[in-house]
């Protein structure tokens, strides 16, 4: 619905686990007049003459680019000519599409594996680039941080607004939910909830179970956007995380009781650990007011609950 005043907002990547969560929680929004959703099915970002029409044709006030090509450590380690390929093309293509256009502000979503794999937990904003990258995602990280360096030469060049955002691990509903390409959470709610149906004896956690993660449900971090959409904008890059830190094997002992699974836990050391761990410092964006609200047990019971109903139309 259009409201008399507030910004126009174009979302790019609508589909997505980060998009439509933002579809749900922004569509709320009294900050916005008209909110604008782009997925795959009506603009193709690896095409720039398609990324310019579309923004041309809406004139927002603010674009939010939630679309990327992601996945889990699998995927990521697997097809890395595709991750950094895909998401170099999505980036550079709106990020040079505006250039004509320095009054629109961009919002840009990351992820927290940007930072190097040394970088001392918490991890702060200004850790980026002081060391080499995590090797099972460093495609992904590279292209992001391309993206991030191509938002800073905006701004000094041609005076843009980029504010770039390194959610940590997130999760929640339409999540990309499979056996061997999702991220931890939604591969081990597809593969565990499979186990229980066949009535398997065990599942089988991917390396040591010993990495440590922090998880932020997905509509918090749209609760982030929301807040940030109007504020001044004083830092370009900031971290949005929980604080909330949980080994592997405490993840899937909690997924084990919310699923009802039954059968024991092992290890597939066949498979890597990534990371140890990637805590984020939130102090900045907490300073400013916000601060995550849904915990990890009412995250994971809510995501569940999801994908139970919708078992049955998962994106494959
Ligand atoms: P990462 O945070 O970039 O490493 O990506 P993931 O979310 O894919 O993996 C997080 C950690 O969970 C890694 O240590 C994985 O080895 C471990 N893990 C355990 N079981 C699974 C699983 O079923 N799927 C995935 N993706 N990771 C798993």
């Amino acid at each position: 619905m259009k409201k008399m005043k507030g910004l126009k907002v174009l979302v790019f990547g609508s589909s997505g686990l980060v998009g439509s969560s933002l579809k749900r929680v922004l569509g709320n929004s009294n900050k916005i007049s008209e909110l604008i959703t782009s997925s795959r099915k009506d603009t193709n970002l690896f095409h720039i003459e398609e990324t310019k029409n579309k923004i041309n044709e809406v004139k927002p006030n603010i674009i939010i680019n939630a679309a990327a090509r992601v996945g889990g450590i699998h995927a990521n380690n697997t097809y890395r000519t595709e991750f950094i390929l895909e998401n170099l093309k999505i980036n550079m293509n709106i990020l040079e599409s505006v250039i004509p256009h320095p009054d629109i502000k961009i919002i840009n979503l990351g992820s927290s594996c940007i930072y190097p794999l040394n970088a001392e937990s918490p991890i702060k904003e200004s850790d980026i680039m002081t060391g080499v990258l995590e090797p099972t995602n460093s495609p992904y990280s590279m292209a992001k941080l391309s993206a991030i360096e191509m938002g800073r030469a905006l701004n000094s060049q041609y005076g843009h607004k980029v504010l770039n955002l390194m959610p940590t691990n997130l999760y929640g509903p339409n999540d990309y939910f499979a056996e061997e390409n999702s991220h931890v959470i939604p591969g081990m709610i597809y593969r565990m909830h499979k186990n229980k149906k066949n009535k398997e004896g065990a599942f089988s956690i991917w390396g040591t179970g010993d990495p440590l993660r922090e998880f932020l449900f997905v509509d918090d971090l749209s609760e982030s956007i929301e807040f940030l959409i109007d504020k001044k904008w004083e830092f370009d890059l900031l971290n949005i995380g929980s604080g909330e830190e949980i080994s592997i094997k405490d993840l899937a002992v909690k997924l084990k009781k919310i699923i009802s699974f039954e059968g024991e836990l092992q290890y597939d050391n066949t498979k890597p650990d990534g990371n140890p761990r990637k805590l984020i410092d939130s102090k900045l964006i907490n300073e400013m007011g916000w601060k995550s609200k849904t915990n990890i047990e009412t995250g994971l019971k809510k995501t569940y609950t999801w994908f139970e109903k919708n078992y049955d139309k998962l994106r494959i």
